[in-house]
């Protein structure tokens, strides 16, 4: 390819206009799936958001993902069909059921589980071998998400990564550990191994860099530096007592001016390892200039084709991708001088039917896993339904958590978090306790049972839905609008904070602002609730020991306004 920077960002918004296929081989046969053809000269592989998803497992993609505002009917804000149209991808592959939730029972019973460590290995080294000198970057929650997870404080995982081959990674949930844990994984296991980078994370006395901004590797005559941003809320997200003398943040000047140091350094391109969320990706790729790719995660959005964004500085390749192990990004570059004349990307999934398991990672695997094996496979009961979670508004393995905290902790009302990781699971399966920790394994797992308000129920909930649809990312914080058992509403996503939420009713009943309410709820990020009551899984496991099998679970989703046609809303 010998395009300038100018002409080649023409074509490719030519070609996205035109609506061509940036990926003719898109659809097809899962024979040739895994069969890329190199291009270029960088080659990066990327994984975000496995939630230390060892093993492979099903995954429904979401139903409902709306983009309010400019966003909507944009990438990353469409599902079903119409993600299929935009990416085009034809419905009934194998690509389709890795990319939605169409059919998702039949498709996933057809196509198999997806992920796992010694099938994505398979699919690396493959990569690999027609890429010398490929990167492989991992753009964080890998050590949080599962039992063996939290149990080993996320050594399984470090151990997996390692052996798989990270070069460069960056966080969010793993920063749950606590700072001590994080030094110690840091400074130890990855010592001249695996470069842990974050330009926002700095510390709260003198604002020092608490990881390397960024670093810079050789490939095949180029040199690439990797930027690494580590989700911006991570001390309001999630409880600031684990990290006490961390600040996080957007930082979107300090960004542009560690691109800007990057380049004077020498580097010839520039690659951001993102834990934004796309809706911030997105709006940073039109702000900060020099950035050639955003490798990003947080939002779980598998986004089959990558996004173009133009800023004053030339343009920006967006990309998210996905969640649960379940894909492999892989991006070629072609870099001329200091500009990307072109580039490939790819976001494969991991179907574990059609890649052998690695051998290596099948024993490592097998070994961290040892120990708890009795504690993991104890069936607790069975579904009759799909269990899920994704979605903006609830799923229905949310559902049977709301269920158990009101029916076991005595509450009329129940929350729960708009958490994005989590398994699914299909209608016959047993519930084991490993897939109850797929759900619930975090390091403030306490339960809570509190007297609250109406008038401060209404609060909660326009603030987590402000910070799902806040016309403007830089104000959005990822995941989903809290669940609730018990209570329903209406919801207006494009209306304004304050008046998203309306006609929120107990049993039918209006809820009064004066009266009180028994909440249960989990997860809680003050220090002041540490051990506030037992942990989630405590609580669900007994209520699935007393219920022996699940029927169905209809999810309680409230009713929404303004949002008739909205493509990010599936049938
Ligand atoms: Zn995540």
């Amino acid at each position: 390819m010998n395009l300038s920077r100018r002409e080649f960002s023409s074509v490719m918004a030519a070609a996205l206009a035109a609506g061509f296929p940036l990926h003719a081989d898109a659809a097809t046969k899962a024979s040739n799936l895994y069969n890329v053809p190199k291009t270029g000269n960088v080659h990066l592989l990327h994984m975000t958001d496995c939630h230390a998803q060892l093993l492979p497992s099903y995954f429904r993609e979401p139903s409902v993902n709306l983009g309010v505002g400019a966003m909507r009917g944009q990438l990353p804000h469409l599902v079903g069909e119409q993600l299929l149209k935009a990416a085009h991808i034809k419905s009934g592959t194998p690509e389709a059921h890795a990319f939605t939730y169409l059919n998702f029972e039949r498709a996933a019973r057809q196509y198999g589980k997806v992920g796992g460590f010694a099938h994505l290995a398979t699919l690396v080294k493959q990569l690999k071998a027609a890429r010398p000198g490929a990167l492989v970057l991992d753009g964080g929650d890998t050590w949080q998400g599962s039992g063996t997870a939290l149990w080993t404080q996320g050594q399984d995982m470090v151990d997996a990564c390692k052996l798989l081959g990270v070069n460069v990674m960056t966080g969010h949930w793993d920063f749950t550990y606590g700072e001590d844990r994080i030094r110690q994984i840091v400074e130890g296991d990855f010592a001249g191994k695996v470069e842990f980078v974050a330009q926002n994370v700095k510390t709260r006395d003198f604002g020092d860099a608490v990881f390397k901004p960024y670093v810079i590797k050789e490939m095949n005559g180029v040199q690439v530096a990797i930027v690494g941003q580590a989700f911006p809320y991570t001390p309001i997200a999630n409880p600031s007592w684990l990290t006490p003398n961390w600040t996080f943040g957007i930082r979107e000047s300090e960004m542009q001016e560690t691109v800007n140091e990057a380049r004077a350094k020498g580097a010839q391109a520039v690659v951001l390892l993102s834990h934004n969320g796309m809706d911030v990706d997105l709006k940073m790729a039109s702000r900060v200039t020099g950035i050639d790719a955003i490798l990003g995660g947080h939002t779980h959005d598998g986004v089959p084709v990558p996004v173009i964004v133009k800023n004053p500085g030339g343009q920006t390749i967006v990309t998210n991708a996905g969640s649960n192990g379940k894909f492999l990004a892989m991006l070629d570059l072609d870099v001329k001088g200091k500009s990307v004349v072109g580039f490939n990307y790819r976001l494969l999934p991991v179907f574990s039917n059609l890649l052998p398991a690695d051998k290596d990672m099948n024993a490592l695997i097998a070994k961290v896993r040892a120990p708890y094996s009795a504690k993991l496979t104890e069936k607790l009961a069975t579904t009759e339904g799909t269990l899920y979670r994704r979605g903006n508004f609830n799923g229905t393995f949310d559902q049977l958590i709301l269920d158990a905290l009101m029916d076991v902790r005595g509450a009329d009302i129940a929350f729960s978090p708009g958490f994005r990781w989590g398994t699914s699971l299909l209608p016959g399966q047993s519930i084991t306790r490993e897939h109850l920790m797929d759900q619930t394994a975090i390091s403030y797992p306490w339960t809570t049972l509190t007297d609250i308000r109406g008038e401060m129920i209404k609060t909660i909930l326009e603030d987590v839905g402000d910070n799902l649809f806040n016309p403007d990312p830089y104000y959005q914080q990822g995941g989903d609008m809290v669940r609730t058992g018990g209570l329903t509403y209406t919801c207006e996503p494009g209306a304004r904070m304050g008046s998203r939420i309306q006609d929120m009713r107990l049993n039918g009943k209006l809820i009064e602002a004066d009266k009180t309410y028994k909440v249960a709820g989990w997860a809680p990020v003050a220090e002041a609730s540490k051990n506030a009551g037992p942990p989630v899984w405590d609580v669900v496991e007994s209520y699935l020991k007393v219920k022996k099998v699940i029927k169905p679970v209809k999810p309680n989703t409230p009713q929404l306004v303004g949002v008739a046609g909205n493509p990010g809303l599936g049938g």
